[in-house]
């Protein structure tokens, strides 16, 4: 990933992709003082850049570290990288992070480093999406808030999300389902979770793993189509009793889910499908057409 054409933006200068490199001991390598983001573009437009950008800047202070460029400079960044990259549909990723000035789990003295890469994207999950993933069940449960700051999108969190794919995928499957610590259903390595069951939506409380800016857009397009959304605690026993499930994420969009471990099966269909659909639409609108939208 590191050996091509383009260009990164780094504390303020576009550099050659191949020279965007960083000394070994830095901070944010040793001990995960990073954070970072997910954006996508569709048609030029970084579909919720502030929304993004904003909570890049309270992931890094929840982490006790201040990112030095306002939420307009970043988003300024973002959209120059993506120019000079000479991209409009892209996948976006901001990463801030502890420099090498000092190392210890103590790091008053670092220096916080922005960073901005971006590249094309395809369909995360494939085109053929309407027929849905298999997701297994992770060994691995999204830690007690008081074990982490959970509401902050931090690299060292994704630890988890990175064990949990890799023994989906070595099983055969696209994706893993994470339980919460006490053991309801709480989300996939990088997408949030809702099930359908009498016309009626189903997903989990964001109590201890992040609450999505796809989530909370999907909520509201559901809730515009007058379809009830309760967020509420879900049992593993009760995933046999919902028809449809689906995924929300930027990067995963609205992806139906056709499996879950060995035994339990959805048929993705219609409400999923709607909001599929108005998703798609939502995130082609041009930043002003967003804003206005409910969603
Ligand atoms: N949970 C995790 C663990 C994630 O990495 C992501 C992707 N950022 C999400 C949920 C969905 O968040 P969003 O809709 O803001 O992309």
């Amino acid at each position: 990933f590191d050996d091509r054409d383009g260009f990164i933006w780094w504390d303020g200068k576009l550099i050659p992709w191949r020279e965007a490199k960083l000394h070994v001991l830095t901070h944010g390598l040793h001990y995960a003082s990073a954070v970072f983001e997910g954006e996508r573009a569709y048609g030029g437009n970084i579909f919720k850049l502030r929304p993004h950008t904003d909570r890049l800047i309270s992931s890094a202070r929840l982490l006790g570290f201040e990112i030095p460029y306002t939420a307009e400079q970043i988003d300024t960044a973002c959209i120059e990288t993506m120019k000079a990259n000479n991209l409009t549909d892209a996948y976006i990723r901001p990463l801030a992070w502890r420099g090498s000035e000092q190392l210890g789990v103590s790091a008053q003295q670092t220096k916080v480093h922005l960073m901005i890469a971006c590249w094309t994207w395809p369909d995360y999950f494939g085109s053929d999406r309407m027929k849905g993933i298999r997701l297994n069940i992770s060994d691995w449960r999204r830690p007690h808030p008081q074990t982490a700051p959970i509401a902050s999108k931090a690299a060292g969190l994704y630890m988890i999300g990175t064990l949990s794919k890799h023994k989906a995928e070595a099983e055969g499957f696209e994706e893993a389902l994470m339980y919460t610590w006490d053991g309801f259903v709480a989300e996939g390595t990088s997408a949030n979770i809702f099930f359908v069951k009498d016309g009626k939506i189903h997903t989990p409380v964001t109590d201890c793993f992040l609450n999505g800016i796809t989530r909370q857009t999907v909520i509201a397009l559901a809730k515009a189509r007058g379809i009830e959304v309760i967020e509420r605690q879900i049992k593993p026993e009760e995933l046999s009793s919902f028809s449809e499930c689906f995924l929300t994420g930027t990067a995963a969009e609205v992806t139906p889910v056709r499996q879950i471990g060995t035994d339990i099966h959805y048929t993705p269909g219609k409400l999923t499908e709607t909001l599929l659909n108005d998703y798609t639409a939502l995130v082609r609108m041009s930043p002003e057409e967003v804003e206005k939208h409910a969603a």
